[in-house]
């Protein structure tokens, strides 16, 4: 079974992906991380991660098939975050996921107000050394500046309230298609991501079974 999982700039995509991936056995594909790895090594692509802007769509999909190729030789129990954004990047994925023999059973839309996202971004904190992500309001880490690991926690660089705007902007004129496009194939299960965290879970679940993706 391969799940996507959209939704807007903070609205808590990681956190349930994290969750769901556990719950139902499947490899958390994170597509930020990719992009951020890769920055590391390319000028270039670190200006547009920092920038909050997102990597051209197709050079994007490149990478991504890249590492299912290098890393998951099965192709399957995959729950992809952050990818795709664009038609062109769901279309390069199914299609490859279907020459090897799988496909996509649902896509996950998770969506809040663009004034809770911004709420949301000046209180989220990442671990350095184990990529756990915290918000000090709804999901506070056990002290300020540090993880159950021991790792520093740390904000994001395109976490600042100019760069979610970009995101928003870019989410809305980009996936909104891809969204539309779901939404006609039959593929798209809408769910409202303001809420607890638990709420929002069970929801989700909830529409996974209603639509028969998960017994
Ligand atoms: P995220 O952690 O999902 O907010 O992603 C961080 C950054 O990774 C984005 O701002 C983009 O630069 C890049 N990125 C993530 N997903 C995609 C995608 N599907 N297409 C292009 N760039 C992406």
């Amino acid at each position: 079974m391969n799940i996507i999982l959209l939704g807007s700039p903070a609205s808590g995509k990681g956190t349930q992906a994290e969750r769901l991936s556990h719950a139902l056995n499947l490899y958390h594909f994170k597509t930020g991380d990719l992009a951020r790895q890769l920055a590391e090594k390319d000028t270039r692509l670190k200006k547009i991660v920092e920038s909050g802007e997102l990597v051209p769509e197709g050079e994007m999909s490149m990478y991504v098939i890249d590492f299912l190729a290098r890393t998951r030789p099965n192709f399957s129990n995959i729950l992809f975050e952050g990818f795709p954004r664009f038609i062109s990047q769901y279309e390069a994925l199914e299609g490859f996921l279907i020459d090897k023999g799988d496909g996509i059973d649902a896509a996950i839309s998770l969506d809040v107000t663009e004034s809770e996202a911004i709420n949301r971004i000046s209180s989220r904190r990442t671990c350095s050394v184990c990529g756990k992500v915290y918000n000090l309001i709804t999901n506070p880490p056990p002290s300020i500046d540090t993880c159950t690991c021991g790792g520093k926690l740390f904000q994001r660089e395109d976490d600042t309230p100019e760069s979610i705007k970009v995101r928003f902007d870019f989410y809305h004129k980009n996936t909104k298609e891809l969204i539309d496009y779901l939404k006609q194939k039959g593929k798209l299960i809408e769910v409202n991501g303001e809420g607890s965290i638990e709420i929002i879970f069970n929801s989700i679940l909830e529409k996974l079974r209603y639509n028969h993706v998960i017994a």
